[in-house]
């Protein structure tokens, strides 16, 4: 191509990026504010977690001494006699703003958010966990909200984050057949509160596994997850999340 072409190549694809710009500007998912995905201000405002102070096993913030969320008790509400991870950790609490943020990558179709959620999750995996030859999973959406957006968002974040840590990713998960939360009736799904899941065709499960999620609440999903899991042969479990309740 001839010096003049390439310069107006170059003049085009500009061009299309300012326009594009125009169109559909970049914007702070959480404020609005022109220009960045995730503002600087925004940014720096999340309620980041102290992983110091949290509790080592289940990731609860200041429950480094003692835990209220992971003792016995807690155990028995969801009828369980171990705790289903190793350890857990998280990045953010869950805030209006770290919940927006989830909620925009979801459901607008921003694909980009992936890389600065992961960016967010990255400092918070302990160097310990790297011990075991980990694979970095995720906990997969239903069929449903998939077909939604046209994508899975915690695959989106599993493939950033193996980037960013440089720990392979792997989809072992999937929802299982006849458990699609959202094709269930209400009463249903009352009944029904812990999703189940299903290793993947085909997937060969690794001894160390790093589950990922965006929002950990009651951590039912999670602990579902880790189930099956632990049914299918992984020995050493972690859960890393975006933000906690
Ligand atoms: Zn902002
Ligand atoms: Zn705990």
């Amino acid at each position: 191509m001839s010096k003049a072409g390439a310069k107006m190549r170059h003049a085009l694809a500009v061009g299309a990026a300012v326009g594009l710009e125009a169109l559909w500007p970049t914007r702070c998912a959480i404020c609005d504010a022109h220009g960045q995905l995730l503002c600087d201000q925004c940014r720096a405002n999340l309620p980041y977690i102290d992983a110091n102070w949290a509790c080592p096993r289940c990731g609860a913030p200041f429950g480094m001494l003692a835990c209220t969320e992971c003792n016995d008790e807690a155990l028995s509400l969801f009828q369980l006699e171990r705790f289903p991870f190793d350890q857990m950790a998280s990045a953010v609490m869950l805030t209006d703003e770290s919940r927006r943020l989830a909620t925009v990558f979801k459901d607008s179709g921003e694909q980009r958010l992936a890389g600065i959620i992961a960016g967010i999750m990255a400092p918070y995996l302990p160097p310990r966990w790297r011990g075991g030859a980990p694979v970095i999973t995720f906990v997969p959406a239903t069929r449903r909200a998939q077909l939604q957006r046209g994508f899975d968002h915690m695959e989106l974040v599993a493939g950033a984050l193996s980037d960013v840590v440089d720990i392979p990713a792997m989809h072992l998960l999937e929802v299982g057949a006849s458990q699609d939360q959202r094709e269930l009736g209400r009463r249903q799904r009352a009944s029904n509160m812990a999703q189940r899941f299903a290793v993947r065709a085909g997937a060969e499960m690794p001894e160390t596994v790093i589950l990922i999620d965006d929002v950990c609440t009651t951590g039912a999903t999670l602990f579902a997850a880790a189930e099956t899991l632990r049914s299918a042969g992984a020995k050493t479990l972690y859960a890393l999340t975006f933000a906690r309740a």
